[in-house]
């Protein structure tokens, strides 16, 4: 069984995260050697003077190298994008190229019978989820808060091939400076169409393990869906995707015995 969902692995994929720092927080990137965890905010006292801590001591972070979990096949919650069409705000978080939805939106995950309502996906360059170290072109994550707080991000993996429409709307409204956003537009887009369209989005196949955000602060307490397919964009996408954000893609950190359980 184990040797069978591996094997399956390369097809599918992962996911994660969130995101925006407020603007009080120390500025983090992907390219500076000092780890995320030892930045100092030198105007709060301790123990706050290390914001990021959970980034260095926490035992469930995101990303993780999808070959090293455990892997498990069971009965799990239904799982369904009930997403549909919205005004989107394009945002340059600073990080990564992002689409906010509208103050209201009805879209959401529904896991079993509670629905998360959709807060807002990104997308990283190369993924953060691998698979014994190999990284697909890029990752998309849709990410899902509760009104206590809690967090669900869904994960696509992306391959390229076909060009898709929507990303390049994606792309061709999305400011170039960091912090910057377009609510203008008026443009609408329908999430879903960033999920595979092979699959049904009422009964997604998915797998599915605890973590964290993989972006500073690090939060954990983050249920990830990765879906067992990808979605795909165009050569010509990806290098403009890249004239953006190059490299925005955490390592994948320790599994610490975690299991992933995938309802395939
Ligand atoms: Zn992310």
């Amino acid at each position: 069984m184990e040797s069978k969902i591996l094997k399956s692995l390369p097809v599918l994929f992962f996911l994660y995260h969130t995101t925006t720092a407020t603007s009080a927080s120390p500025h983090w990137d992907y390219d500076d050697p000092t780890p995320w965890w030892a930045i100092e905010d030198t105007t709060q006292p301790a123990p706050r003077s290390y914001p990021y801590a959970e980034c260095g001591v926490g035992q469930h972070q995101s990303p993780v190298d999808l070959a090293a979990v455990q892997l498990t096949s069971k009965p799990l919650n239904q799982l369904a994008a009930l997403y549909g069409a919205d005004t989107a705000t394009f945002f340059n978080s600073g990080h990564a190229v992002q689409v906010n939805t509208s103050i209201g939106y009805s879209g959401g995950l529904k896991v079993g019978e509670e629905t998360i309502p959709l807060i807002q996906f990104h997308f990283h360059e190369p993924s953060e989820h691998v698979i014994n170290g190999d990284h697909f072109p890029a990752e998309l994550h849709f990410v899902h808060i509760n009104e206590d707080g809690r967090i669900a991000v869904l994960a696509v993996a992306i391959e390229l091939g076909e060009e898709h429409p929507a990303f390049q709307t994606v792309l061709d409204n999305m400011p170039t400076q960091g912090g910057e956003s377009n609510a203008d537009t008026g443009i609408q887009i329908d999430p879903a169409v960033f999920l595979p369209q092979q699959q049904s989005h009422n009964n997604l196949e998915y797998f599915t393990l605890a973590g964290s955000l993989t972006t500073p602060p690090c939060s954990e307490g983050v249920q990830w869906y990765l879906l067992a397919d990808p979605i795909t964009i165009s050569e010509a996408q990806l290098e403009q995707f890249k004239s953006f954000y190059t490299n925005n893609a955490r390592p994948a950190q320790d599994v610490n015995g975690r299991a992933i359980l995938s309802n395939k």
